[in-house]
């Protein structure tokens, strides 16, 4: 492979005037380092992506614009979240470079490992997940809360790399791929495995925030991660399905243990049985349903994603 192509960096910022300009210095420095050493040529770019930013965001990255050519920049019209600032760059920058690497205005994300995933990339993966190799610099709350965010998304369905975040390099074809998703629910960290293609992970310590502070409390994590569950499966409806079989089983061992009881003549309550049969009876039979009607729910929604039915990582001809 061809080892010097164009790679954008790619840096959603919102609200981001305390770090920016220092994370523009640092990573400057090691993006022209790279160029120098002919590792990626001198059309990649540093670009970040303003999303809809109240405070001096935008004009920093203008000026940092006219000061130098490596800084670009995309301006949203108004706060989209993250995901969606993301893949606004991502989709704009697919046609003028190579490859992308996404990562955080505050450099939590440790940057000396850019040069791996650079690397894993000139070994042939079209994707590179960014691990955290540890969460020692997270508070406990936020380790705990990010964990059970992990292991909550697998069990209903998810299917996502433990541990990653949004730090990942992406091939322009994995991107062209991308095009074809066209939800507007987005958790990119859950699209991209379901991309295929062949990916390797690169393992990383994630640190403290450089300046500001975060835009990820608690609400907008846990927004995420509904999001995440429900636009990736339809396992929640499939557990309403098999919670209603279960109720309706327990309603069969209610009448059999009635039963047992009346012809061994044991001590029984005028009424109970019948009561008691029917309200496990109904409510089983009503979650069934309601399951069965969300089993075709589940498919309309999975139908009006119009997700590609199938992806070519390379055509021989
Ligand atoms: N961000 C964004 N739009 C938002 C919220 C955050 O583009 O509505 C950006 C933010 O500027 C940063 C990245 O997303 O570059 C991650 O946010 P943050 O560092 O606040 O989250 P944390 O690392 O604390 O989870
Ligand atoms: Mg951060």
């Amino acid at each position: 492979m061809n080892t010097s192509q164009a790679l954008y960096l790619l840096i959603p910022c919102y609200n981001e005037e305390e770090a920016l300009p220092q994370t523009a210095k640092i990573l400057a420095e090691k993006m022209e380092g790279f160029i120098n050493d002919g590792l990626i040529t001198s059309k990649s770019r540093i670009c970040f992506i303003d999303d809809g930013s109240k405070d001096m965001t935008w004009s920093i990255i203008s000026d940092l614009h006219s000061q130098n050519p490596i800084f670009s920049g995309i301006r949203l019209s108004r706060n989209r979240g993250h995901q969606n600032a993301l893949l606004a760059g991502l989709m704009t920058v697919k046609d003028m470079c190579d490859f992308t690497i996404s990562l955080d205005a505050d450099l939590q994300d440790d940057i000396e490992v850019l040069k791996d995933f650079i690397t894993k990339y000139y070994e042939g993966n079209e994707i590179v997940y960014g691990v955290r190799s540890s969460r020692k610099t997270d508070s406990f709350f936020k380790r705990w809360s990010a964990e059970s965010f992990y292991k909550l998304m697998s069990t209903f369905g998810a299917d996502i790399v433990y541990n990653h975040a949004d730090y990942r390099l992406a091939s322009k074809k994995v991107l062209n791929a991308l095009d074809g998703f066209r939800e507007v629910n987005l958790f990119l960290r859950g699209m991209f495995p379901l991309l295929g293609f062949k990916s390797t992970t690169v393992y990383y310590e994630r640190k403290e925030r450089t300046a500001g502070k975060t835009h990820y409390p608690l609400s907008k994590m846990i927004a995420l991660a509904l999001n995440g569950i429900t636009s990736l499966s339809v396992k929640p409806l499939r557990f309403i399905t098999t919670l209603g079989l279960f109720v309706f089983i327990v309603c069969f061992a209610l009448l059999l243990y009635v039963l047992i009881n009346h012809f061994t003549g044991g001590k029984t309550v005028d009424g109970w049985s019948s009561i008691i049969i029917s309200i496990w009876g109904l409510g089983g039979l009503q979650l069934f349903s309601i399951g069965v009607i969300g089993e075709y729910v589940g498919k309309i929604y999975l139908e009006s994603k119009h997700r590609p039915r199938f992806i070519i990582d390379t055509i021989l001809d």
